[in-house]
């Protein structure tokens, strides 16, 4: 394969936009070389500047669950966009979208829309913390809540006390409200919310975790977390952003079989156009502007042409959940394929799974929080990625991120993928 035109367009693109990129995991920075622009993309394949054809295990992240450029919302964005692009007023649209969204997501009355998951976990603590009139919130380290800086934190040198900022720019002020805990340990959790008696309006967790890897909570664990919050008094918010329209209908609450008191969503939710979302039961919703006293708002928050792509996405979706088995049928498959190649490679690595959820790690212990997932030897997995995009098959550029399989891929696409990792461990 060759990489020419994208690396020119690289090179240009980084005399004008930071880093030549705007979102910083697209820059390559975790694997080396240069990254890939993409020209367009249908269904499960993406087209390169340089006319490569790559098999796509990122779906933009995500949004993309039913494959690239997929008919019906593609369709229903270019009609919406011939009747005007945004108004700034009310739209019928919106309440489709919304009582659809309803309809599907267990334990919700009502949800605002917002034009991306960071804006959608932002607002979902503001709003907890106004419902609550608390102000600490706990987070796990490894989790990904968008860049909005009260989650912009990492364990500070007390380890299970405050956090501190891990981007310049957040305050030590910001920082003090989070604190930090680790996934799949309730103890961590527990000593927390002891040592902050009545402070703390929120914990906010991804239910499945995507952003340090894969990683499954163990059994109990979120059971745990629900009896603390009921205990405490303490508002469970879900970050369905990755999960939400991905693990089914009524996404990892109803996988997971537990309530959570707000949820936040992006992603599936916006079929590929800004949408994000937050939500929860009419008791904390009516406590948003203008019904209630905790501000939020957006100028092209509920955009049609972005309400009309997550309205044609969630229809297809309601009306066929058998797309969710057929999509962790197929995970369950690469699982099968990757476990058989890499076992007799004899290469260390874990494989985590649930649902359409997957991530490799080289790694000889089991991943089930931040630190084990930062064991994974890098250098194998740089290895593993160039090898694998020389092979035609696109993964996401970083060992941190699971994959997200999208329902356009074929049973074929997966074979490749796994005689792929064959020949890439053979060299
Ligand atoms: C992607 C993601 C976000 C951030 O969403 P953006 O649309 O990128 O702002 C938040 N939470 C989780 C779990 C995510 O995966």
């Amino acid at each position: 394969m060759i990489y020419k035109r994208s690396s020119a367009l690289f090179a240009e693109a980084k005399s004008y936009i930071p880093g030549g990129v705007n979102s910083p995991v697209r820059a390559f920075k975790a694997v080396g070389g240069d990254p890939i622009f993409v020209n367009e993309a249908k269904g499960a394949y993406l087209y390169d500047e340089d006319g490569n054809r790559l098999i796509d295990y990122i779906a933009s992240w995500g949004p993309l669950i039913l494959g690239h450029a997929y008919e019906p919302v593609i369709n229903a964005v270019i009609e919406k966009a011939k009747k005007g692009t945004s108004f700034g007023m009310p739209t019928e649209i919106e309440t489709e979208l919304a009582k659809l969204a309803v309809s599907m997501v267990p334990n919700i009355d009502k949800i605002r829309f917002v034009n991306s998951g960071t804006e959608a976990c932002m607002s979902a603590v503001r709003l907890a913390r106004g419902f609550s009139g608390k102000d600490k919130i706990i987070k796990f380290a490894g989790c990904y809540h968008g860049h909005s800086d009260s989650f912009l934190i990492q364990a500070g040198s007390g380890a299970v006390t405050f956090g501190s900022p891990n981007s310049p720019g957040v305050t030590q002020g910001t920082a003090k409200d989070t604190l930090l805990a680790n996934y799949n340990d309730l103890d961590s959790v527990e000593a927390i919310v002891k040592a902050n008696k009545e402070e703390i309006a929120a914990i906010i967790i991804e239910p499945v975790a995507g952003n340090m890897g894969c990683i499954v909570p163990k059994d109990g664990f979120m059971q745990g977390l629900r009896k603390i919050c009921d205990q405490e008094n303490i508002l469970l918010v879900f970050d369905e952003v990755m999960t939400g329209f991905r693990l089914g209908k009524g996404g990892a609450q109803e996988a997971l079989n537990i309530n959570a008191d707000i949820l936040c969503f992006g992603k599936v939710i916006g079929g590929g156009l800004p949408v994000g979302a937050f939500a929860a039961r009419n008791e904390i919703m009516d406590y948003l502007a203008p019904e209630g006293p905790v501000y939020q708002a957006g100028t092209l928050s509920g955009n049609p042409l972005a309400m009309s792509a997550g309205l044609a996405m969630l229809t297809e979706l309601n009306a066929h959940p058998e797309i969710f088995k057929s999509l962790a049928d197929k995970t369950e498959y690469l699982h099968k394929g990757l476990d058989e190649v890499l076992r007799s490679k004899g290469i260390p690595y874990q494989i985590n799974r649930f649902g359409s959820m997957i991530s490799v790690h080289f790694t000889e212990e089991p991943v089930v929080d931040f630190q084990t997932s930062a064991k994974g030897n890098n250098e194998t997995f740089k290895k593993y990625f160039h090898g694998m995009l020389q092979n035609g098959i696109y993964l996401p550029p970083s060992a941190f991120e699971s994959y997200f399989l999208n329902d356009a891929l074929t049973y074929h696409d997966l074979d490749e993928t796994v005689n792929a990792v064959n020949s890439v461990f053979n060299e």
